[in-house]
């Protein structure tokens, strides 16, 4: 499938203790893109899949997608964007790999 980052739809985030977790769905399918945090440093870190079966980006089944992670930075940036969220991340010190 081709990959279009203005496709991402439903942005919403959840903060837990050392982590974030930003829920998003891309062509109906649900995934969570994993933000962890260190000493005050966010690092985007993963993407994984949420209640499907087969992903269209990486076929897989598993939880984990091995495409959509590689794709972790650009995806963390578009969503960052969203209004309720980006006041959130404006002063945030965020370290991409
Ligand atoms: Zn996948």
């Amino acid at each position: 499938m081709k990959w279009d980052v203005q496709k991402i739809k439903d942005i919403k985030q959840k903060e837990f203790g050392n982590f974030i977790e930003i829920d998003f769905s891309y062509n109906a399918q649900l995934y969570v893109l994993r933000i962890n945090e260190s000493d005050g440093t966010f690092i985007p870190a993963f993407a994984f899949h949420q209640g499907f079966d087969i992903c269209n980006f990486c076929e897989g089944a598993g939880v984990y997608c091995s495409v959509l992670s590689k794709k972790r930075n650009e995806i963390f940036q578009h969503v960052v964007q969203e209004n309720n969220i980006r006041f959130y991340w404006l002063y945030k010190e965020v370290k991409i790999q």
